[in-house]
C-alpha cells in the first residue's frame, strides 16, 4: 500500500511546489481521523509551529481539497469541516440537522451507480460525496 507522502507526490498538481510549512500541515492532517473543521486544524498544527498561521492552514485545506487529498463536508448551519481521502473509502454522511453530529456508511451500490451515470456521459469521477440530511 502506498504511503501517505507517496499519495501527497501523486497528487501534487503540476508545478506545485513543495513548502515545508505545507508538508507539515498535510502531514498532520493525514493524521487524523474523522472530521476536522479548519479552526480544529489550526489549532493541531499550532502546537508543532506556533509560526503557522491561520490563513496558511485555510489555504492549504483548500489545495488539498482541489488535489483530491482531502473532502470538504458541508454538515449544515455554514459549518464546512474536512476528512481525508487517503486511505479512506469514498462514503456517505448521514447528518443531523439536529445536533449536527454524523455517520458514514459505505453503499457499492451508490458507487456503482455514480460510475454507471459518469461513464454513459463521458465523465471522469475524481471525488463524490453524498451527504443525507435529516434528524
Ligand atoms: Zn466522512
Amino acid at each position: 500500500m502506498q504511503s501517505a507522502s507517496e499519495f501527497v507526490e501523486k497528487h501534487r498538481p503540476a508545478g506545485g511546489k513543495r513548502s515545508s510549512k505545507r508538508d507539515l500541515i498535510v502531514q498532520v492532517f493525514l493524521g487524523q481521523e474523522g472530521h476536522l473543521s479548519a479552526e480544529e486544524l489550526t489549532d493541531l498544527i499550532r502546537q508543532s509551529d506556533k509560526r503557522i498561521s491561520r490563513a496558511t492552514v485555510y489555504r492549504t485545506l483548500q489545495w488539498m481539497v482541489d488535489a483530491g487529498i482531502a473532502g470538504k463536508v458541508d454538515f449544515g448551519g455554514g459549518k464546512f469541516r474536512f476528512e481525508r481521502a487517503y486511505r479512506h473509502p469514498r462514503h456517505s454522511h448521514f447528518i443531523c440537522k439536529t445536533c449536527h453530529q454524523s455517520f458514514e456508511f459505505l453503499s457499492s451500490d451508490i458507487e456503482a451507480l455514480i460510475e454507471e451515470v459518469a461513464s454513459a456521459r463521458e465523465f471522469t469521477v475524481r471525488q463524490s460525496m453524498l451527504q443525507v440530511y435529516g434528524t
